[in-house]
């Protein structure tokens, strides 16, 4: 097998995921790369080439491909239990991992719900929030709130909750809108504004919006401290922390979509933690199986749970995935929780993330470059310039420097595995940094 032989087999066959497939065709197309195997922070092709994985492989793998403490672990479910419906029946990799969640949530989000995509956590968040409202006579609750530029998945349930026009665009007919209030994006700021001032003005917004409809929003749904899909943009925690008292004084749900952020990215387990609140929906994904198998998980409180508890069939949350609880997928989680115990992996990201932040540093002086920016695990900076192709032109840079990064439109940002060494995190920020020069002289 080589490389062009199972490109050219996979444009023929596979309809790629958030890929205008056109854009693989010609000589200044970005050549998709086969995979051939996975060791590390290294992904290696069929002719010989490795790569080094800077998005973690679209934000899920945390320790590393082909981890050996994951696969031995996998190993041994294969031989106990791979896969049992979870309705009527339990196991348990599924028990051991609600119980330990809940845990790391501070012991009041007690009741998990699974699936097996992000999407579909957010989808679970909103109609049992809607359903919530419902079962407690309030029916005039049925809006949901996000903020500008918020990601929360891509099935049409979710795209409502979604404020990426080039995704929601041509579905906009389908989709039953929520209402949209300012981003506390730290990049607001005008000249002399803080990060906490931006961040009291967004909330300012949604007080404004909460005062006046209320009576008809469920739940807004965040993700806390970085929206990561749009661009990377960061917020001040004060945001969450006010956010949550509007909540309550207004009876709204706060939905914290922490699919992306958390599992440790921004530098505490969960990202709202940096906020000391408490959501009423916690959404995990991504990072929770260390990037081996789809699961998602939505966490929430007695409260919630009680308003479904009834003798009623109907009352109940009749939602379901045939993979809901998958075993492997819930084993594969408990021996990535089990790393971050024995590893005491917070702690040692946060040496990885200022070794991080020290090799990025000299951009900050760039003539192109803005608002370089860091929470824990994530960093990135935004690229002065009107090439609408500089997001292909730098990827192809980066891969000619051994380097896998995806710019979203001119934001450049790093969101590496945490199993990266010292010597590979200067690999990879070098090969950046040349690789952006590259693209910035063509
Ligand atoms: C990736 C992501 C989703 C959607 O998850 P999928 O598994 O891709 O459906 C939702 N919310 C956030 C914040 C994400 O980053």
């Amino acid at each position: 097998m080589s490389n062009s032989d199972l490109r050219q087999r996979s444009l023929a066959a596979v309809w790629h995921p958030c890929t205008q497939m056109k854009q693989h065709a010609g000589d200044q197309a970005v050549a998709m790369i086969p995979i051939a195997s996975g060791k590390g922070v290294w992904l290696y092709d069929f002719d010989g080439h490795r790569y080094l994985d800077g998005i973690s492989s679209w934000w899920v793998n945390l320790f590393g491909h082909c981890n050996p403490r994951i696969n031995a672990a996998l190993r041994e479910q294969l031989d106990q239990l791979e896969h049992v419906i979870l309705a009527g029946c339990t196991h348990r990799p599924v028990v051991e991992l609600s119980e330990r969640l809940s845990a790391l949530a501070g012991g009041k989000l007690g009741h998990c719900f699974y699936a097996s995509d992000g999407a579909s956590a957010t989808e679970i968040a909103l109609k049992m929030s809607f359903h919530y409202w419902r079962n407690r006579g309030r029916q005039d609750k049925q809006e949901f709130l996000c903020l500008s530029g918020s990601y929360h998945g891509e099935t049409v349930g979710a795209l409502a909750v979604t404020d990426v026009a080039l995704f929601k665009d041509a579905y906009a007919p389908l989709i039953r809108a929520a209402s949209t209030v300012a981003t506390p994006d730290a990049r607001l700021a005008s000249d002399g504004e803080t990060a906490v001032d931006v961040a009291r003005r967004a909330a300012a917004a949604l007080e404004n919006h909460l005062e006046q409809h209320h009576h008809r929003v469920a739940a807004l749904i965040v993700e806390p401290l970085v929206q990561c899909a749009s661009g990377m943009a960061m917020y001040d925690p004060e945001y969450l922390r006010l956010a949550r008292q509007l909540c309550d004084r207004y009876e709204v749900h706060l939905i914290c979509d922490e699919i992306a952020v958390g599992c440790g990215r921004t530098g505490t387990f969960f990202a709202h933690q940096q906020a000391a609140i408490r959501p009423d929906f916690l959404c995990l994904s991504k990072g929770i199986s260390g990037g081996y198998l789809p699961l998602s998980i939505v966490l929430t409180s007695d409260q919630v749970y009680g308003a479904f508890y009834d003798d009623r069939i109907s009352r109940g949350f009749l939602h379901s995935h045939s993979y809901t609880g998958n075993a492997l997928a819930c084993r594969a989680a408990l021996a990535t929780l089990d790393i971050f115990a024995d590893d005491r992996v917070i702690d040692a990201n946060r040496l990885l993330a200022e070794q991080l932040a020290r090799g990025l540093s000299p951009l900050a002086d760039h003539p192109r470059v803005r608002h370089l920016r860091q929470r824990g695990m994530i960093a990135a900076f935004d690229v002065l310039n009107d090439d609408p192709g500089f997001s292909e032109r730098f990827c192809r840079n980066a891969l000619a420097r051994e380097i896998l990064l995806r710019p979203i439109g001119n934001t450049v940002y790093f969101m590496p595995p945490y199993v990266l060494s010292h010597d590979e995190c200067e690999f990879l920020v070098a090969g950046a940094i040349a690789a952006l020069e590259a693209t910035l002289v063509a």
